[in-house]
């Protein structure tokens, strides 16, 4: 029997659909309406895009939205959806929650993450993009890479340096930083696939308001923590229905080229049993995860994802045989998505990044060796002394 919370976002989607039609409304105004139903995500607080109950709830909406046709936010706003949202719900001052979450939904502002820079990646708290204050701002000058739809992003997240004289971890500060102000230049970088998913960013003396601040000054580093941890969620943590997404593109490729022989129907079969397995995983995780007790499955279950996917897509090359080797066209491209593949070269392609954005499948193990498993963690010289007297690359 439906529980009175679900009955009433069961009702209120009800609404929602019956007063937008997703066949007629623009996906705009419809996820504005969604937005304003608190049905973004039911977990927020009422008047952020969400009713106060519990995030399993958020299923049933996504559930008959879809069913009906209407839009899925996720994809025109993967960063922000997916980590900036969950980020700013956290540490966003009222007035913040309001600015951003909204447009952030409809997909009216896009968000980037500005954390990697050329000498800090796995070890991204060695980052030296520098923020000074000057009275109520702060001004912004470094580079950041490999950052995602940066080129249509309207907000990037910032983790910058405001106190180089403190231990790496604690003398860094987090920011929501305007795309368009003067100062932010932003140069493409192209993929293995011919896209330029992502960028160069440079800051010369970026003026970033103080109001634009996320967390204390100094609690960077805390900051950072939540969206990282939403990311791994984010690439990783999906629940698909069993025997769909890549696998199940493996399967109908199986069918369709009339593969017989017993040795591809084996590999086959092994992979879908480990699809399974991780979609268990991941299901189990995000159960710990409503219950409020998240811990490193986050990263395991990214580990799995990511090195799983490389392996299907890969089979999906084999299958396809000669015809593997057809890619429409190299020319360099500026996806307004990310991770949107349309061909089966182009997933295989992009699949390799799987093992690195969000953090590295080697990374994800040595957390999975120290947090879960207890084994002894690498030797670290640089966490003590201050960040100005760390070598660096
Ligand atoms: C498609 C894609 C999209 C991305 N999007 C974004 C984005 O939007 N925003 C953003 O900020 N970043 C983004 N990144 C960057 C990504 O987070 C980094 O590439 C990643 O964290 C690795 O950092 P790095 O490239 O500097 O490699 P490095 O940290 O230099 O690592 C090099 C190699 O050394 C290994 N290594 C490093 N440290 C250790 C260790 N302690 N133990 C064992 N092995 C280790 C790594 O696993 C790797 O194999 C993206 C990357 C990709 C591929």
């Amino acid at each position: 029997m439906a529980t009175t919370d679900e009955q009433l976002v069961r009702d209120r989607v009800g609404d929602l659909l019956a007063t937008h039609d997703p066949k007629v409304t623009k996906p705009r105004e419809f996820l504005g309406a969604q937005f304003d139903a608190g049905l973004a995500w039911v977990h927020f607080p009422e008047g952020h895009g969400g009713l106060g109950l519990g995030p399993k709830l958020q299923r049933v909406v996504n559930e008959a939205i879809v069913a009906a046709g209407g839009p899925t936010p996720w994809l025109r706003n993967i960063i922000g959806y997916g980590m900036g949202a969950p980020t700013v719900a956290a540490e966003g001052t009222e007035e913040q929650k309001r600015r951003y979450l909204r447009p952030l939904f409809t997909g009216e502002e896009v968000w980037c993450q500005l954390f990697s820079e050329p000498g800090a990646g796995s070890d991204v708290a060695a980052l030296a993009t520098r923020a000074v204050r000057d009275g109520e701002e702060w001004i912004v000058n470094g580079q950041k890479v490999w950052t995602t739809l940066a080129h249509v992003a309207k907000w990037g997240m910032l983790v910058s340096r405001t106190d180089p004289e403190q231990p790496k971890h604690k003398g860094m500060t987090y920011f929501v930083v305007d795309m368009e102000a003067p100062g932010v230049e932003v140069k493409p970088l192209r993929q293995i696939t011919g896209d330029a998913e992502f960028n160069e960013v440079f800051f010369t003396d970026v003026r970033v308001p103080d109001a634009q601040r996320l967390g204390d000054v100094g609690e960077g580093w805390r900051v950072a923590l939540t969206t990282l941890m939403n990311e791994r969620v984010a690439i990783g943590g999906t629940v698909q229905p069993r025997g769909s997404g890549p696998i199940g593109e493996a399967v109908k490729l199986w069918r369709e080229k009339g593969w017989t022989g017993p040795a591809v129907r084996d590999r086959l079969l092994s992979l879908w049993v480990e699809a399974e397995a991780v979609r268990l995983t991941n299901l189990r995780a995000a159960e710990n995860r409503r219950r409020g007790t998240p811990g490193p499955e986050g990263s395991t279950g990214k580990l799995a994802f990511a090195e799983l996917n490389k392996r299907v897509y890969e089979l999906c090359m084999e299958l396809l045989g000669s015809e593997g080797m057809l890619y429409g066209s190299y020319e360099m491209t500026r996806p307004d998505i990310a991770m949107g593949s349309p061909t089966l070269q182009q997933a295989f392609l992009r699949s390799r990044a799987n093992s690195i954005e969000g953090g590295t499948s080697e990374i994800m193990r040595n957390i999975l060796g120290e947090r879960v498993l207890g084994l002894p963690g690498d030797v670290r010289v640089d966490l003590e002394p201050p960040w100005s007297q760390v070598p660096r690359s």
